[in-house]
């Protein structure tokens, strides 16, 4: 018995990463799993691979700030999996950390497009199908700072992931008679590309962990095991939730 049997997800910034992991792990668990991202050939290349054993994945191109290409996913999804049980809102982007007087507007409105915009229209176009396959679990994938720790955070990221915790908690109180559940994980620095490049200097990466009680990088598989509890039925009496997988980073 997998721990998602018989559910249908749709997750965004799938092609590599923490994304690509939960694609794998959902199907595993038994899902059928369409994922999207704008790496269309390292999408392309992960659905094979999760397909030599089952064809229960698709990979679609999704760039989360586009309203357009939200609604062609979620038909895609219903049309070839009959229904939209899980939303995992992943995609995200970091940029290079300087003062907020010299951030640009662009740079700054590019992070919120893809942040915060990206999950309120994911989970808008979410809504409906979820309500008609009689509910779901909408899993955001925040960050610790969008919680508080913030004094190395980027402005314009910590700021985007604010807004999707208190989303996150608005979707969960407003549509709770849909039997839509909405939660959001706080993920501390974990072992992926994009905190590499954000830290590519080893002294900034070891400068990090001194504010990481563990003293470590989170792993991917430690996010991974955190989003498939929101997503499956062992969550059932959560909404509105925030859990923090973080070193304990968030403590100190
Ligand atoms: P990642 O390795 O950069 O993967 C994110 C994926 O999202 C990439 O494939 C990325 O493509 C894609 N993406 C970027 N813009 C997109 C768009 N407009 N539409 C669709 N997909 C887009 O990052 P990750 O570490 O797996 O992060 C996953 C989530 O965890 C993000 O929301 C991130 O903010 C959050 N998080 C990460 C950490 C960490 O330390 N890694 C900590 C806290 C929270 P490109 O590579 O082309 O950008």
């Amino acid at each position: 018995m997998g721990r998602l049997d018989g559910k249908v997800a749709l997750i965004s910034g799938g092609a590599k990463s923490q994304g690509a992991a939960e694609a794998r792990a959902f199907v595993s668990e038994g899902a059928k799993v369409v994922f999207g991202d704008i790496l269309d050939d390292l999408g392309n290349k992960l659905a094979n691979e999760i397909n030599i054993h089952s064809e229960n994945a698709k990979y679609i191109h999704l760039d989360v700030t586009l309203e357009d290409d939200w609604k062609n996913a979620i038909k895609t999804t219903v049309d070839e999996y009959g229904k939209l049980d899980i939303l995992v809102n992943n995609a995200g982007i970091v940029i290079n950390r300087v003062p907020i007087e010299e951030r640009t507007v662009e740079e700054w409105d590019r992070v919120q497009a893809v942040n915060s915009r990206g999950v309120f229209l994911g989970t808008k176009h979410a809504i409906p199908a979820m309500r008609d396959s009689g509910g779901g679990s909408i899993i955001n994938i925040c960050s610790v700072a969008g919680y508080g720790q913030s004094t190395t955070q980027e402005p314009a990221y910590a700021a985007s992931k604010g807004a999707v915790r208190i989303f996150s908690k608005v979707t969960a109180t407003q549509h709770a008679k849909d039997n839509i559940r909405s939660n959001a994980i706080f993920p501390g620095p974990i072992d992926t590309e994009m905190v590499h490049a954000a830290m590519s200097d080893p002294k900034a990466l070891a400068e990090r962990l001194t504010r990481v009680p563990m003293g470590r990088l989170g792993l991917v598989k430690e996010i991974v095991a955190g989003v498939i509890f929101l997503a499956s039925d062992e969550s059932s009496y959560m909404t509105g939730g925030e859990l923090v997988i973080d070193g304990g980073a968030t403590s100190m």
